[in-house]
């Protein structure tokens, strides 16, 4: 079944859009928990970190690098990379994503 990350890549449902590329899409997180909260996800449905490959490398590298550059625009002061993974991780969406979360200190270690 099609998650609701593949339904805004598709355009059934909106996004409030940050970036896009051929590989990645970045738009604001509908429940922000900082003052900055974007999610940078791949355009390929990938379920989640537990199931990306060697072949995946290029990439990863080319969201992570997207996630930084969000970061330093949007939260200059600093900004943490979150990648829940599985139910104990917090995943509850089943397309891999990354948050950018900024705006405010944020505590360590997370709860
Ligand atoms: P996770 O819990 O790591 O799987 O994160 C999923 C994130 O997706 C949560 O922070 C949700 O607030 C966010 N989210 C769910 N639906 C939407 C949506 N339609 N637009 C933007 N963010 C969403």
């Amino acid at each position: 079944m099609q998650t609701i990350f593949g339904r805004i890549l598709s355009g059934e449902i909106p996004c409030n859009k940050v970036f896009e590329d051929d590989v990645v899409l970045a738009f604001h997180d509908v429940a922000p928990v900082a003052p900055v909260h974007i999610l940078v996800i791949p355009k390929r449905e990938v379920p989640s970190l537990a199931h990306v490959e060697q072949t995946d490398a290029e990439m990863l590298g080319h969201l992570l690098h997207r996630a930084a550059e969000i970061g330093k625009e949007h939260a200059p002061n600093g900004f943490r990379v979150v990648v829940n993974t599985g139910g104990d991780g917090g995943q509850t969406v089943e397309h891999l994503h990354l948050h950018v979360l900024g705006g405010r200190p944020l505590a360590w270690p997370p709860g």
